[in-house]
């Protein structure tokens, strides 16, 4: 078996994951983000398919294999040709046709459910794949857990009704939890946003871990949990003591542009500073309005105007449209419309650029002094706030791996495609549909993330690439071999996965790859023990090993692995 382990990490490693899995033999680079997998990745790789496999049919999934390439016309039919940006690879074939390399499947499915299915009889249908996707990821790093090609199991399901699509959701949810369960996985479902995939409803599963890229908020006490991208901030309650309306009056700030710097300067607590962010929309320029002392969440903004994407504007795009030089943008008689957040219009007297250089308002009243377009939770929520769904609970961030991501699309792309049914009144309708997947190879990075020590993996024993490991002391040893090959054999016939090291290395180097490579019981045979009838059975989780006899205890292996 072709296994090439490694004393050294790669120089671009970050993270423990994928130091691991190239010191332990299981993946190679090619490119960056593109990785091969060697046979003992390739092991994993397939146990967690095959657990997402069986949790895909237990739920009545039906397994399809769909192309990697896709046509560009399927694009822009959805409209995602133009909006999937940079991340989408696209190529053009010897006739100079346009194609992409599918980064997800949703055209594609949907392509094909709208030439085949066509009455309501024929719905719900769940659809999956296991599939390599391919996504130019800016940043591709972590090994195979942010790879630009990667293995994911994606499903799609197709509806009559909303009804329909979330009893499905439903039972996705409980297939996914019992797919990261039994992945050995400490995992979270949280709420998360939909990002460009769409739709309206959505949850991830996370992998908790300090190494993730996701923030997730939950709550210390209920089990609210969602994604930072779309935590929700408690509806603030008005001021118990609201103060008497001031005057609007304009003050001069020399060069004070930050909250903090204002803030010192007239003596005000940031709180009752108006921060005001112009960003830059599909749907033009836009101000979003926060207190001083909290920061806007870009994504919750987004969502609150309904436009496609979103980023802070330039300076300049700023100076164009509304004169106001950055630092003292402020809502008065600003001419760009105003999002605010619910704390905004609550305390009256606030402080807020005056929209010219040098200067800034006080007494500043929404609603007297400036209309907002509209209001609405575009903040984001920090660690110790209380709960937005129960009385007692205070927020907890955490950092986590995305793992699993399911969605209820809507008609966000039957409708587009033209994916249809008739209903019992022989009425067209576009069906609903919903999304879901998972990532194959981050998965099994995530297990490791979550199970290793300083030797090397601990694998959870359902996605280990062999149960046991046969370490032979010294194979040339007659005794010796009989004994290895025998418990190699006995093994195999018991059903039990087993690795036999048959190097002719030092014992030391043998101990260091097991170890290593993570399999939940090593066996050690050398001779001294076997003249007593004894070998050596030792558990990588604990580190404890024992003294068994030999052939007998080898029947009993199989129920020693139950118990791992
Ligand atoms: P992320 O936010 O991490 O970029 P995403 O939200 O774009 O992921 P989805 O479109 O929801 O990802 O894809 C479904 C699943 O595929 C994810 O939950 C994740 O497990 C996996 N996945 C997504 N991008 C990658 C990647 N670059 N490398 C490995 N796995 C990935
Ligand atoms: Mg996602």
């Amino acid at each position: 078996m072709f296994i090439p382990t490694l004393k050294e990490s790669p120089a671009d490693s970050e993270v423990i994951s994928h130091k691991l899995m190239v010191r332990a033999g299981m993946i190679r680079q090619l490119a960056a983000g593109i990785y091969s997998t060697l046979p003992l990745g390739l092991r994993v790789l397939r146990k967690v398919e095959q657990i997402v496999r069986e949790e895909m049919n237990r739920i009545g999934g039906q397994e399809v294999f769909m192309p990697s390439v896709q046509p560009a016309e399927l694009w822009m039919e959805s409209g995602r040709w133009s909006l999937y940006g940079k991340e989408l690879l696209r190529i053009r074939d010897r006739h100079d046709r346009e194609f992409c390399y599918g980064p997800t499947h949703e055209e594609v499915i949907t392509d094909i459910v709208r030439k085949e299915i066509k009455s309501y009889r024929q719905l719900p249908a769940l659809f999956y794949q296991i599939q390599t996707k391919f996504r130019d990821e800016v940043r591709p790093r972590f090994g195979i857990m942010r790879g630009r090609e990667f293995m994911m199991k994606d499903a799609y399901s197709f509806h009559v009704s909303e009804d329909s699509a979330r009893e499905t959701y439903q039972d996705m949810i409980d297939a996914y939890s019992n797919i990261f369960r039994r992945c050995g996985l400490d995992f979270k479902m949280v709420e998360a946003d939909t990002g460009t995939i769409g739709g309206h409803h959505s949850h991830e599963f996370v992998v908790l871990a300090d190494s993730g890229e996701d923030a997730i908020g939950f709550c210390d006490s209920c089990d609210y949990a969602s994604n930072m991208e779309k935590a929700a901030a408690r509806a603030p309650a008005p001021p118990a003591n609201p103060e008497e309306p001031a005057p609007l009056k304009e003050v001069s700030t020399p060069n004070k542009k930050t909250v903090e710097e204002v803030s010192r300067f007239l003596g005000v607590s940031p709180q009752k500073i108006l921060k005001t962010i112009v960003f830059e929309t599909d749907a033009g320029l836009v101000a979003g309005l926060v207190r001083g002392d909290r920061q806007v969440n870009p994504i919750k903004l987004k969502n609150l105007i309904g436009c496609e994407w979103l980023h802070p504007a330039e300076e300049k795009a700023i100076a164009e449209k509304t004169q106001a030089p950055r630092g003292f943008v402020g809502p008065v008689k600003l001419p760009i419309k105003i999002y605010a957040d619910p704390e905004v219009p609550l305390p009256r007297n606030m402080v807020a650029g005056a929209n010219k250089m040098d200067a800034h308002y006080t007494g500043v009243q929404a609603g007297r002094d400036f209309s907002i377009e509209k209001t609405g939770d575009i903040r984001m929520v920090e660690e110790g706030e209380p709960c937005p769904k129960c009385d007692r609970g205070r927020y907890k961030i955490r950092r986590g791996i995305e793992v699993g991501h399911i969605f209820i699309l809507g008609t966000k792309y039957s409708a587009p495609l033209k994916a249809q049914y008739l209903d019992a009144q022989g009425k067209e309708n576009a069906m609903v549909m919903g999304c879901y997947g998972v990532g194959v190879g981050r998965t099994a990075a995530a297990a490791i993330e979550q199970n290793h020590d300083e030797k090397g993996i601990v694998w959870p024993l359902p996605i280990a690439p062999f149960q046991a490991v046969v370490i032979p002391v010294n194979y040339a040893v007659d005794a010796v071999k009989d004994a290895s090959d025998k418990t190699y054999d006995t093994l195999w016939s018991l059903g039990v996965e087993t690795l036999l090291d048959d190097r002719s290395d030092r014992l030391g180097v043998k101990f260091n790859d097991a170890d290593l490579i993570g399999i939940p019981l090593q066996i050690v045979i050398g001779p001294k023990n076997l003249e007593s009838g004894k070998i050596e059975i030792k558990t990588r989780k604990t580190n404890q090993s024992g003294l068994h006899d030999f052939p007998d205890v080898l029947q009993k292996i199989p129920e020693m692995l139950k118990g791992l």
